[in-house]
């Protein structure tokens, strides 16, 4: 069991979570095209609190230990405190001007040295995607950097033991169950469950926790500095924009509500959407 020298009888679970601005709140510029999340409020993804809620359900059969690992701005720990109050036991922040402007490549290398350097894990839980972002890559990414199994868009776990786990994958057209052996990185749905909110006294305790935060410095024994951020990113965002919509209203006149429903039946045909 496990990843590395580790207690023996400690099952590791590590969560991702990432801090997001709350959806409703961000504008796009329509000056710069960019996204305007100075107003918005910052949340954590809502995704990554049903990947807390599968480690707490985890950690409630087998024991052990749940890490929660953000990267983001100092002001992200506030994600960190959230996620303690929901039950995860130790907070880690990836934070430095370093790992700025990274794309979902940079972003899953400096979580995946993050989690060599803490040492020693079992699964790796992570959210579906994030609300602002939306690729749904970086799960995948950080299991590949790390050479591990992995399965996307999860929506029951079926078994689990200190060894392997059985899950069901959403697909297109239905679902597939499979077997990971551990250690393994699995990204959860909606479905999986229904996060309960967290209690009050576990909010105060919060409050006051260690987060530990590390910098670039930190993780330069285990990985190449010059792939954080900005300059570990082949990818850059050129503009963003939203969609044009427009719309027609069209009446349908004359006849009975025969001959109008088959007139409208006809122009759904030649809109192409029958
Ligand atoms: C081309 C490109 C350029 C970009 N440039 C910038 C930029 O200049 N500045 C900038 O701030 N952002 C930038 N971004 C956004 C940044 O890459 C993403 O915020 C980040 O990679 C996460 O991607 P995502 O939000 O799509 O996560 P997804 O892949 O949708 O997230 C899936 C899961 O991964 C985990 N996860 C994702 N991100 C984190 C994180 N940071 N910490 C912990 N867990 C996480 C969570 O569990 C999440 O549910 C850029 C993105 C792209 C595609």
């Amino acid at each position: 069991m496990g990843h590395g020298a580790k207690d023996e009888k400690e099952f590791n679970v590590i969560v991702l979570v990432k801090q997001v601005p709350e959806a409703e709140d961000v504008r796009i510029d329509p000056d710069t095209g960019r996204l305007d999340r100075s107003s918005a409020e910052a949340v954590t993804n809502p995704f990554d609190l049903n990947a807390i809620e599968v480690a707490n359900r985890i950690k409630e059969r087998l024991g052990g230990k749940v890490t929660c690992i953000s990267m983001g701005p100092l002001r992200a720990d506030s994600t960190l405190r959230d996620s303690l109050a929901r039950g995860c036991d130790r907070g880690i922040l990836l934070s430095d001007k370093k790992f700025g402007g990274a794309d979902t490549l940079a972003t899953s290398y400096t979580l995946s040295c993050a989690i060599k350097k803490i040492g020693s894990f079992d699964l790796i839980v992570c959210g579906e995607k994030t609300t602002d972002g939306d690729t749904g890559q970086v799960g995948p990414e950080v299991a590949e950097q790390l050479d591990i199994p992995h399965a996307c868009f999860v929506e029951e776990i079926k078994a689990i033991t200190e060894s392997s786990l059985v899950v069901r994958r959403k697909t297109e057209n239905g679902y597939m169950i499979l077997e990971l052996k551990l250690p393994a990185l699995i990204s959860v749905t909606k479905d999986i469950n229904e996060p309960p909110l967290p209690l009050l006294k576990n909010k105060i305790k919060a409050r006051k926790a260690e987060i530990e935060t590390w910098s670039a410095s930190d993780l330069s024994e285990i990985g190449d500095v010059e792939r954080f951020g900005l300059t570990g990113s082949p990818t850059r965002v050129v503009n963003v924009g939203s969609p044009h919509v427009e719309k027609e209203t069209m009446m349908i006149e004359g006849g009975s509500s025969r001959e109008k429903a088959k007139k409208l039946v006809d122009i759904l045909e030649d809109l192409g959407f029958l």
